[in-house]
């Protein structure tokens, strides 16, 4: 029987991982969810290191190698097209996932759970043991443990450690699905922006476009002076429905204060469109069920797990494109 109770604010891949393995062990969690279910289904990306450990003991492999997109190689190319380099296509042991593939297969391992949607910022009360939670509606309920996993404009993170923490320059993101098929995924990085082409099982292909800085730049205007690929794209994306999304790059300077605790984008976001957030998040959920498992006090276990994750955090920072010294501090 459950003798502990968590609420995990986010029903994101951070949020779903963490309830799943909390209630792999003797925790009671509620989940809180703001949206609806996106229209962004997410870019195929191949999901590896941390991320891809902790999957496979949560027993999580079979369902999304299932889920996965097609595994193929990914051309580089430059402004005019031409291929420079060859990233040859995962193992069979690496699935290519879009953000739904991954919500999708952690939603069918959770199970049922106590659900409940909320609208407002939630405020948050923390006492020696726990934490009194007071819900948009106005409900009230306590709890030994709260978990922000409610990404990168977290209102967790706002209310315990201070409106938007070490938020920095945006990332722009706009996906479309292209009725065409794709044999291979197509890269083309250029300075500040970049675009993507990878097929989807379904016999599309996914597209996606990234800039950095203005959100609102009307796509024409970020991609329109290119004459390779993108005059392509952009009149296929005229015709089909386009989702938008800006995400920042987030470096919290903690993590876990008492019996709360930030993960996924809500502590971390890397700030890249398309690579290890979904990885970081699977990995850190985990590796967080095993430090309360662990530690007797929730403060201790947090504590350690914070200390675990950071230079795992970091190092995976380090190696994405476009990482400086600066975004690597701890
Ligand atoms: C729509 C979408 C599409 C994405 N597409 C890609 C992609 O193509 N490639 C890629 O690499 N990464 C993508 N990402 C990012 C990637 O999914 C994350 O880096 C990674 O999964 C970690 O996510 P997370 O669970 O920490 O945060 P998120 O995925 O952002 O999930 C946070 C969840 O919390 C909910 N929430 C927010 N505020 C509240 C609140 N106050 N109360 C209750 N619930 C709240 C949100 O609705 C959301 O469901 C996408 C994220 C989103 C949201």
């Amino acid at each position: 029987m459950p003798t502990r109770r968590a609420l995990v604010v986010g029903a994101g891949i951070a949020g779903l991982a963490t309830a799943l393995r909390l209630r792999r062990s003797d925790w009671d969690v509620v989940l809180v969810e703001r949206a609806e279910q996106s229209q962004d289904l997410g870019f195929p990306c191949a999901l590896r290191g941390i991320g891809h450990d902790a999957a496979t003991r949560l027993g999580l492999m079979p369902a999304l190698i299932e889920h996965s997109q097609p595994r193929c190689d990914t051309v580089v190319v430059d402004v005019a097209g031409t291929p420079f380099a060859l990233y040859s296509k995962p193992s069979t042991a690496t699935p290519v996932l879009r953000r739904t593939d991954v919500v999708t297969v952690l939603r069918g391992a959770v199970g049922s759970v106590e659900a409940r949607r909320s609208t407002g910022v939630l405020e948050l009360a923390e006492d020696d043991c726990g934490v009194t939670v007071t819900f948009s509606d106005g409900d009230e309920d306590w709890f030994d443990l709260v978990v922000g996993a409610d990404g990168v404009d977290s209102a967790v993170r706002g209310a315990v450690f201070g409106e938007r923490h070490g938020h920095r320059q945006a990332t722009v993101s706009v996906s479309s699905r292209l009725e065409t098929a794709s044999a291979s995924a197509v890269r083309m990085d250029l300075s500040g922006r970049s675009l993507r082409v990878h097929p989807l099982s379904d016999g599309s292909s996914a597209a996606l476009f990234a800039w950095h800085g203005n959100a609102s730049l009307p796509l024409r205007q970020a991609f329109g002076d290119l004459t390779w690929l993108a005059p392509d794209l952009l009149s296929q994306v005229d015709t089909g429905p386009v989702t938008r999304r800006a995400s920042f790059q987030v470096h919290a300077d903690r993590w876990a204060s008492g019996q709360i605790a930030l993960v996924g984008d809500a502590a971390w976001c890397t700030g890249r469109p398309c690579g290890e957030g979904a990885s970081l998040a699977i990995g850190g959920a985990e590796l967080l069920g095993d430090a309360l498992d662990i530690f007797p006090g929730t403060a201790g276990a947090l504590a350690w797990w914070e200390e675990q994750m950071r230079p795992i955090v970091r190092h995976q920072k380090r190696h994405s494109a476009g990482g400086t010294r600066d975004e690597d501090r701890p």
